[in-house]
Formats: C-alpha cells, sequence, structure tokens
C-alpha cells in the first residue's frame, strides 16, 4: 500500500460545480459463489465480518459527509455483492448515517434501489425495504434453465421469483426490475427462449439484459466454466436478437441497449438508465472497490477489505488509484451514451460540441462498421449516425467499437 496524495481539499475541489449527486454504496458479502460473476464479493456466512464493515462504511460516510454536505444526493443505489445479505437493522443504521451526514432530507423523495439475490432474501425483508423508503428492488435471476443454473452454481425457480416479485409489489415496491444474463454456459436458443417466456410471464417492471463476458484471468470463479460449455458466436447472436424480438413483441419498451420497461411502469419509473441519468456525471462510491468520478476524474477505492480497513480506521478516504479521464475518453464516453441510449448520434452536433470532425476522428471505427453498414443493420447519413430500428440487438456491438482507441492511436 501507499499513501496517495489526495486530500479532501482535492476532492471536494473535483466536486465543485455539482448541482446533485448519485450515492453507490457497495455491500461485498455473499452467502454462496456464482461462478460467472464479475464483482468484487466476500462469499462467507459469518455475519460478524459484515458488522465490521459497516463500521467502516460509517466513517467513511462521516469523512465525505464533510465534503460534499452541500451537493443534494439525487440517488441512492446499495450494490455488491449482495445488500440484502445486511440485517434491517443494519440497513437502516446505514440509511440513517447517510441522512445525517449528506444533503438528504427526506429519503422518499429520491430513487432507493437495492439489489438481492434471490435465492437468500427474505420476503419479510421487502415490506421493510419499502417501509424505509426503498422505491427499486432489482433481483438477479440470469437463467431458469436447470442445466445453466448448475453450471453457473446459482439455482432459484420461477416460483420463488414470483412470490418475491409479488409481494414487492403487494408491499408498495415501486419497480421490481430483474436482470437476465446472454452468452452463459449450455445456453441454447431454445433452452434461452423458454427462460425468457417465463421471465415475460413474471410481468416485472424492467428487465435488465446483461452479456457474459468470459475472463478466468481476471475473474477467478469463472475458472469453473468450461469454455467449451460456452454457446458459439452464432448462437450468441441468435440469444441477442431473441431478446428484442421477444420483449417489444410482448409490450415492453426499450430504455436503452440492455434496459426494457413494462408500459404499465413508465409512470412509476424513479430510475433512470446510467446512460439517461445526469446526475451520474457525478457519482460517489462508498465501500471496497467503489468508484467516484467527476466529469473528469475517476478514483476507485481499494478492493480488498484488509487496506480498506487500514485506510479508514486511519481516519481517511480509502482511494487506491486516481485517474483523469483524457479528451478522447470523454468525447468516447458521451458518445457510447449517446449511442446506447438513444441508438443514434447526430455527427453534427456531437463534431460542434467536443471540437472535432466526427468522420475523421472516427475514422477507423466508421471504416470498422463498414460491413454492417452493408448488411442493413446501421445507416449513415452526412449528419446521423443510427442503428436500424429492427437491428437494435446489435447496439452494444457497435458501442464497443468505439470504447477504446487501439494502441497505435494513441
Ligand atoms: S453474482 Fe451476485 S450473489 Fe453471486 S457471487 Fe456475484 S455478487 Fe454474489
Amino acid at each position: 500500500m501507499y499513501p496517495l496524495s489526495l486530500g479532501s481539499k482535492d476532492i471536494k475541489r473535483a466536486f465543485d460545480g455539482a448541482s446533485g449527486l448519485s450515492l453507490y454504496i457497495h455491500i461485498p458479502f455473499c452467502r454462496d459463489l456464482c461462478y460467472f460473476c464479475h464483482s468484487n464479493k466476500i462469499v462467507t456466512r459469518q455475519y460478524g465480518l459484515a458488522s465490521h464493515y459497516m463500521e467502516l462504511l460509517c466513517k467513511e460516510i462521516q469523512w465525505y459527509g464533510q465534503i460534499v454536505k452541500n451537493i443534494p444526493v439525487t440517488k441512492l443505489y446499495l450494490t455488491g455483492g449482495t445488500p440484502t445479505y445486511l440485517t434491517h437493522q443494519d440497513i437502516e443504521y446505514l440509511l440513517n448515517q447517510v441522512k445525517s451526514h449528506f444533503y438528504l432530507q427526506n429519503i422518499g423523495d429520491i430513487p432507493l434501489s437495492i439489489e438481492s439475490d434471490p435465492r437468500h432474501l427474505d420476503e419479510d425483508l421487502i415490506p421493510e425495504l419499502v417501509q424505509l423508503g426503498f422505491t427499486d428492488l432489482s433481483i438477479g435471476i440470469q437463467d431458469f434453465e436447470p442445466n445453466v443454473q448448475q453450471a453457473i452454481h446459482r439455482t432459484c425457480s420461477p416460483e420463488r421469483i414470483q412470490m418475491l416479485i409479488e409481494r414487492a409489489k403487494l408491499c408498495g415496491m415501486k419497480t421490481v426490475n430483474v436482470d437476465v444474463m446472454v452468452g452463459l454456459p449450455n445456453q441454447t436458443l431454445s433452452s434461452f427462449q423458454k427462460t425468457l417466456d417465463e421471465i415475460i410471464q413474471l410481468n416485472a417492471d424492467e428487465i435488465s439484459v446483461y452479456h457474459y463476458q468470459h475472463e478466468p484471468e481476471r475473474f477467478p470463479s469463472q475458472k469453473q466454466i468450461e469454455r467449451q460449455q460456452l454457446p458459439d458466436i452464432e448462437t450468441k447472436i441468435q440469444l441477442a436478437q431473441y431478446v428484442y424480438q421477444a420483449l417489444c413483441q410482448t409490450g415492453y419498451d426499450v430504455l436503452s441497449a440492455d434496459h426494457f420497461t413494462h408500459p404499465k411502469n413508465k409512470k412509476n419509473m424513479t430510475n433512470q438508465t446510467p446512460y439517461q441519468d445526469p446526475t451520474t456525471q457525478y457519482q460517489l462510491g462508498l465501500g471496497t472497490s467503489a468508484t467516484t468520478r467527476t466529469p473528469e476524474r475517476l478514483w476507485k477505492n481499494h478492493e480488498d477489505i484488509q487496506h480498506y480497513s487500514q485506510n479508514i480506521r486511519n481516519g481517511q478516504h480509502a482511494i487506491k488509484l486516481e485517474y483523469g479521464l483524457s479528451e478522447d475518453e470523454r468525447i468516447r464516453e458521451a458518445l457510447l451514451k449517446s449511442i446506447l441510449s438513444d441508438f443514434q448520434v447526430n455527427k453534427g452536433l456531437f463534431s460542434r460540441l467536443w471540437n472535432i470532425d466526427f468522420d475523421h476522428y472516427f475514422a477507423r471505427e466508421l471504416n470498422l462498421l463498414k460491413a454492417i453498414e452493408k448488411d442493413g443493420l446501421i445507416s449513415q447519413s452526412k449528419d446521423m449516425l443510427k442503428v436500424n430500428q429492427s437491428e437494435l440487438w446489435i447496439t452494444p456491438y457497435i458501442a464497443s467499437t468505439f470504447e477504446k482507441a487501439t494502441e497505435e492511436d494513441n
């Protein structure tokens, strides 16, 4: 560990000009390991570690409270790991700490989201969460096919999920979101069609679709997944196409490349996707591995609890890494937001905004996209680049093409 020469004044300066703040709190604990997981987590059933972590989190909240106390919190998100690992008492205590140290008079005024693991979500916790002010509950399903569930070590029945969703709606949770994952081991088009049909029957307010990335060198739990169990590229394309086709035919609206909302949910929507929410420009992350960012800078906390604990106990922040975003990274980030949420970019407007010539700046990427343009998946005019309405499934690929400059560009 090294002392990062970054003080509270530096962080305060970086938040100058923020009119709102998204607060992300990372709770790293899980009861069981899921093999596909890429999150920073601690798998344990010993609650003592979580109690210790709560003390540290509260100290971190106090430290940052002094720095950003004048900026209104516009969104609060408990992420993980599994935030519902915590007891009702600890979640309540955490919210009270946030209320005492940040600019947040009424918890009920802002979207308050929490992620859950349906295998272990205590159904009696749900009304307590609503009472505490939570508006959004996220339930990770991934897939219902037994073969797939076994391969990812995450087993949960549609009946249990149905019961949790009904309970949440009955208790007054405004939005229930379910997560599904494409590209998992043993997934086939027919098995996935069955899963998605079952998911549609659940009538969730929102459905988020994620794409599994197999990177066992980075995420050791993925070593439990054999590469040959993964669907091939043709199957992955069919799966991605089927998601759009099935959800749109059922009446779900496309919110962004990976978020769909039930039409009935539109009036209840308290949350925006990360691509649409302007306050995500100023995000404060608390807890292990949490990311804090402003339009120009990014800080990342220590991932491991030992270093995190040591820093917090010494009365300082737990930032391990500081990173200044280059002009190129900011341009690409803005472009990705536009593509992922609007499925198009106005090249003229974008060029003026960033003082670039779009076609020249992204000549390499536009060249790479020529083949799919020829196939009619995207179209271009002098001023617009857009993903064709019937081919929205290709959007994550378009975004990834623009994501990074190649080494020779740097
Ligand atoms: S997927 Fe969720 S519940 Fe499973 S190990 Fe990862 S963080 Fe924990």
